[in-house]
């Protein structure tokens, strides 16, 4: 399994990274530490990191929400701090349920035009699940469908939410995906719908789909619906490890998280927010309030991320190298977090990776 994860760092397997800011023999990344055990697994990455003498300069970021005329906003200083380093590693953050400002997750996506979602899943050796050989890549659309926070009411007792699809950024997600597929070498892409219901939105998608497809003769093409794709890869995730998904905003959104828990659960996947200027890479998981403070926090998630990142920026050499000593301190299983069977604090099985650096 680690060594289908490396391959795919051989060659640079994202787009958009020209332009990093590198001075003095680093390259600086915006840092957002995030709420709740952010902090804890972001100082295990920042400890890594400069163990294995990645070149890399963290320049921290506050998301602290502004609120202007009912309009959720990132400061200023923030916008201008990824803008410039073009990369960011990001915490989760903590978004208030029903009420309150606007997911800043989505603040961030919306803000930089971060327009695919990239999450790959794979088997880690060492974690016991009912499946040892999960390896899907899943590319959500990022920017509109239902997340598109078009929402009203109509009467009392009544209110509308609007799945807003254009064909603009279904071909932009669309073609990254094809351009995806293309550089990692895994020649087949499936497109994930609802077209036989929502004929018309998803229609836009599966049909925007046929027509990218035909640009990318070499790739092998084909569509499923979403439920059968969720039927399938629960009882058989197999036929699913040599293609590409993609899919509109919210069945990425639900698919990922059901491809996590075939790997052990949230704690492990990694994804990456890419646009044509920035990225933002971030863990799949949230803030887990439940154990913020504890040192309980595992943060593989986060650190599979930033080795996406590092990837991103053509880093290839230290990507491989904190990545080995991930999954060797996994499948020894000798210091491993709460959550995954183990005793160990954050910090120990950070200190654990770094002993094998
Ligand atoms: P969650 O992912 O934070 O937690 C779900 C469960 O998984 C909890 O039991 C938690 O303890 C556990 N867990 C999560 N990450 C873990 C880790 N690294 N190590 C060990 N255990 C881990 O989901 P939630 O509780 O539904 O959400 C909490 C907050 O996070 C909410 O405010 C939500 O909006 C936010 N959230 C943010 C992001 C993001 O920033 N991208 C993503 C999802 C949720």
């Amino acid at each position: 399994t680690a060594l289908q994860w490396s391959q795919l760092g051989r060659r640079r397997c994202m787009a958009g990274s020209q332009g990093l800011t590198f001075y003095k023999g680093l390259y600086t990344v915006s840092l957002i530490e995030g709420d709740g055990i952010g902090p804890e697994i972001s100082q295990s990455v920042k400890d890594i990191f400069a163990a294995a003498k990645a070149p890399v300069k963290w320049e921290p970021v506050d998301v602290t929400p502004q609120l202007k005329d009912g309009k959720t906003s990132i400061p200023a200083e923030t916008v201008e701090s990824i803008k410039r380093t073009k990369v960011a590693l990001k915490g989760p953050l903590a978004t208030p349920i029903g009420k309150g400002h606007v997911s800043l997750n989505l603040t961030l996506r919306r803000t930089f035009n971060l327009f695919a979602n990239v999450r790959p899943c794979r088997s880690i050796a060492g974690y016991k699940t009912p499946y040892d050989n999960v390896d899907t890549v899943l590319i959500r659309e990022n920017t509109e469908g239902e997340y598109s926070g078009i929402e009203h009411i109509v009467v009392d007792g009544v209110v509308q939410s609007i799945k807003l699809i254009t064909r603009e950024a279904s071909e932009r997600v669309l073609r990254f995906a094809f351009q995806y597929a293309q550089d990692v070498e895994r020649l087949k892409v499936r497109v994930v719908h609802k077209a036989t219901i929502m004929k018309m939105s998803d229609g836009l998608f599966l049909g925007t789909a046929n027509r990218v497809a035909k640009d990318y003769p070499n790739i092998e093409f084909d569509a499923e619906l979403l439920d059968n794709t969720c039927l399938k890869i629960v009882t058989d995730p197999t036929p699913y490890n040599d293609k590409v998904l993609v899919m509109p905003n919210l069945y990425g959104d639900i698919l990922s998280d059901m491809c996590a828990g075939l790997i052990g659960g949230l704690g492990l996947t990694p994804s990456g927010n890419i646009g044509d200027e920035c990225s933002i890479f971030e863990a799949v998981h949230g803030s887990a309030p439940d154990i913020a403070g504890k040192a309980l926090a595992n943060p593989t998630a986060l650190l599979l991320s930033s080795i996406m990142m590092l990837r991103h920026m053509g880093l290839f050499d230290h990507a491989q190298r904190i990545e080995t000593a991930i999954f060797d301190t996994l499948a020894e299983g000798k210091t491993l977090t709460g959550d995954l069977g183990g005793k160990a604090k954050t910090h120990e099985y950070a200190g654990a990776i770094i002993k094998r650096l």
